[in-house]
Parts: structure tokens; C-alpha cells; sequence
């Protein structure tokens, strides 16, 4: 059986290379870019005041306190100033253009303007370049400002506005179907027989990708029967992926990974000594990935995580999708049958000036009631059977961690 590690290895090498599309500059949030986006012009496009006060020659604050004569005004989206002579200040604004010749600007508070307004006392003396930004000091044109694999923020949207970038390219999304499987499950807005449950798992697996920006078809309910999941499985191959849950154990109707082969689906791997998701199936047709999850529910969260997430963030070109990891303190000693990677569930908190880590009481991987309670998988490393209080653990944070409340 192979390893995470190794399990993701040979994800990361099977991924076909993500496409690039074009879209409007504000439904780029989220999105990854797909080539670098150059300044259209210098910003600021001229040599811009910082500060309301007075633009003057710092040379004649020297002697400060000094009088200078105002020689008019410039403010934001008046026009461009005429240039400034020796001995003379001109009143400006926040945003508005220094006049050619003024090399600092003595802010409002230093002035004190006569109660004729034509001349002005500067208090203190300024050094050249105060309260000025030069023409082009944040870019000039023909600067990358954005480089290909940034992921787009608000800041990226305001840069994008900034230089008119309204529409940009930006790496496709995969499209992506999810199929449950079992004869024992019922949709959700039905009353199960004694011997039946609902389909959970779809959901939580949308919820997943919804979190991840994706958006996901359902293709419903297979039965554990090779005709019906071959026709629903074939469906969900016109898609870039495939998520399927069930069906992938050792039972007598876990047929899922015949189908694949009836298919001709190449499997790249068949099982992971993971704990949670043991089974876990991965395979391809062409450019199509298909993900074979076990059916437990918190196996079927588990296992997306840790395998469907760092394969769908880089289709559409992050860098690092994977869940963010760090370290904190157990509260408890835990056991384990060692031999597995083991992604446990846990809460996660700060106290004093470290993480504690708090873990959750662990039924089975069937129980996603117990899994509520959860804000980050604790790992236990597959070589040891057991962790003392006091021990540091690594830890995965799950994606809603710093929005969560206990
Ligand atoms: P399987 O992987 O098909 O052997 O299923 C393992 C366990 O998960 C069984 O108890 C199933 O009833 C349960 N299960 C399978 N699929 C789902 C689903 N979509 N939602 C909730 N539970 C499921
Ligand atoms: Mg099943």
C-alpha cells in the first residue's frame, strides 16, 4: 500500500495542464492569473502630493520660520499647475500634482496663512522630496504589476482597475460531477426505510468545492449494480472530474473499481495508508480525472482534503492549494493502531503563545456528527501507536478554521 506521500506524488504528475480563459476584470476574485498584466501607464502619473500643506522649494525653508508669497493653488483634477518660482508657495491638495520647480510640500498644520491669504509663514523647514510621491515611484509603464500565478484579491482587482486591465486572463476551472453510490442510500427529501440512509456525502463534497470556488453537477445516486454505475460513471467522464463516493471497499458490492477497468480507466492508485480513506481510488481517461472515494462520510471529507483539493487547486493554477499545516500542543494522550497515516479530528485553538490542540472524541470515520466539532485534522504519524499530552503535532487546518466557533 503507498504512502500520502507518495499517493500525491503520483497525483501531481498525472494533472493535464491547466487551460486559460478570458473574464471580466470583477469576476476575477479568486481566480489565478494566467499571464502577467503590465502597468498601462506610471502611477502616479505625475509627481503627486501626499499631504494638504503648501508646495514649496525646500531650499527656502531653510531659514524657517520663513514668509513666502502664495502663488495660486493645486488641487486633485485641477488641471496640471504652472511651474514655481524662487521665494513662492502655492496651496495644494491630497492628491493633486506638485507644480514643476516645488520639491517638498510643507504640510497644513506647519503654515500659518496671513489673513490677506496672500502669503504664507512656513514654521518649520522641509527636506527636499517631503510629502512628495515621484512620478512612477509605485510603477512605471510597461512594469509587471501582477505576475502569472498570482491569485486574485481585492488589492489585485484595484491594480487591475488601475491601469483599465477590464478583462484578464486567467487559468479554467475544471468542471466537476460528483456521483454517490450504494443501494442503501435515499435522497435527501425522502423518508428512508429502516434499512436505508440519505446521501450525505454529495452534499458535503459540494460544500468542499463551493469552498475551493468550484462549482459541481450532481449526477445523483448509483446503484451497486456494474450496469447503473457504468452509465452514470460514462456521464460524469464528460466532465474534467469525476467525484464518486462509495463502492470502493473490499465488500461483494463494491464494484466501482471493475467498472473503471470495464471502462478502461487507468488506475494510478488503488489504495493509501491513510486514516481515514484506506480505499481511496484514483484514476484517469485522457485528460479526465476520476477520484473514487470511500463511502464514510468523514473518510469522503478526509480524503478530498488531502487528495481532490491539491489536484483541483492546481488545475486552475494555484500554487499551493493544499490545507495550511503548523504545530501545536496535544491536551490529551492518544492510541492508535499504528500503520496508517492517521488525519484525526480536532480543535484547534491559541492560549498562552501556542496552538492547543484539543482532540475531538473519534467514533469512527462513519461519524460526521462527532466531525462538527472539528476545526483541524491533528496528524498522527503511521509509525507510532501512541501521543502523550504535552506532545507538539502537526496539524491541518480544516478551510473554514479562522471563521469557525466552538
Ligand atoms: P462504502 O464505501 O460504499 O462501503 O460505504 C461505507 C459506509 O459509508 C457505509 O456505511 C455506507 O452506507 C456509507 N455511505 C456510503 N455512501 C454514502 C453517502 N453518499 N452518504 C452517507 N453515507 C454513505
Ligand atoms: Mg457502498
Amino acid at each position: 500500500m503507498i504512502s500520502v506521500e507518495e499517493a500525491l506524488r503520483i497525483l501531481l504528475a498525472n494533472l493535464p495542464e491547466p487551460g486559460v480563459e478570458t473574464v471580466e476584470f470583477r469576476s476575477s476574485l479568486g481566480r489565478v492569473l494566467a499571464e502577467d498584466l503590465l502597468a498601462t501607464s506610471d502611477i502616479p502619473p505625475f509627481d503627486r502630493c501626499a499631504m494638504d500643506g503648501y508646495a514649496v522649494r525646500a531650499e527656502d525653508t531653510r531659514l524657517a520660520p520663513v514668509e513666502l508669497a502664495v502663488a495660486g493653488e493645486s488641487r486633485a483634477g485641477g488641471g496640471m499647475p504652472a511651474g514655481l518660482e524662487a521665494g513662492r508657495a502655492v496651496s495644494i491638495m491630497t492628491g493633486a500634482p506638485v507644480p514643476p520647480g516645488a520639491d517638498a510640500v510643507v504640510v497644513v498644520e506647519q503654515c500659518r496663512r496671513s489673513a490677506d491669504r496672500s502669503r504664507v509663514e512656513i514654521l518649520e523647514p522641509v527636506r527636499c522630496g517631503d510629502n512628495i510621491a515621484p512620478r512612477a515611484c509605485e510603477a512605471r509603464v510597461g512594469d509587471p504589476v501582477l505576475r502569472k500565478g498570482h491569485r486574485v484579491g481585492p488589492s489585485e482587482i484595484a491594480v487591475m482597475a488601475s491601469f483599465g486591465h477590464t478583462s484578464v486572463p486567467v487559468y479554467r476551472k475544471p468542471t466537476v460531477a460528483i456521483l454517490a453510490t450504494g443501494d442503501e442510500l435515499v435522497e435527501v427529501d425522502l423518508q428512508p426505510r429502516p434499512d436505508q440512509i440519505r446521501n450525505s456525502n454529495a452534499y458535503c463534497l459540494a460544500a468542499q468545492l463551493e469552498l475551493l470556488g468550484f462549482s459541481s453537477d450532481y449526477l445523483g445516486i448509483a446503484l451497486d449494480a456494474r450496469e447503473d454505475l457504468d452509465r452514470k460513471i460514462t456521464a460524469g467522464l464528460q466532465r474534467d472530474i469525476l467525484i464518486i463516493t462509495g463502492g470502493v471497499s473490499m465488500g461483494e458490492y463494491d464494484l466501482v473499481r471493475d467498472v473503471f477497468r470495464d471502462l478502461g480507466l487507468e488506475i494510478l492508485f488503488s489504495k493509501v495508508s491513510i486514516k481515514p480513506g484506506k480505499p481511496t481510488v484514483f484514476a484517469r481517461k485522457g485528460n479526465r480525472l476520476i477520484f473514487g472515494l470511500p463511502g464514510n462520510p468523514v473518510s469522503a471529507l478526509t480524503t478530498f482534503e488531502c487528495f481532490v483539493r491539491p489536484a483541483l487547486g492546481r488545475l486552475c493554477g494555484m500554487k499551493k492549494p493544499e490545507l495550511p499545516r503548523m504545530k501545536g500542543t496535544l491536551l490529551t494522550d492518544v492510541k492508535q493502531a499504528p500503520g496508517r497515516t492517521a488525519f484525526l479530528p480536532a480543535w484547534v485553538f491559541w492560549e498562552g503563545d501556542e496552538w492547543k490542540v484539543d482532540p475531538l472524541p473519534w467514533k469512527s470515520s462513519a461519524d460526521i456528527v462527532g466531525y462538527t466539532g472539528a476545526n483541524a485534522a491533528y496528524i498522527f504519524p503511521k509509525q507510532l501507536d501512541s501521543l502523550r499530552r504535552g506532545d507538539r503535532v502537526e496539524i491541518m487546518l480544516l478551510p473554514d478554521f479562522f471563521v469557525r466557533q466552538r
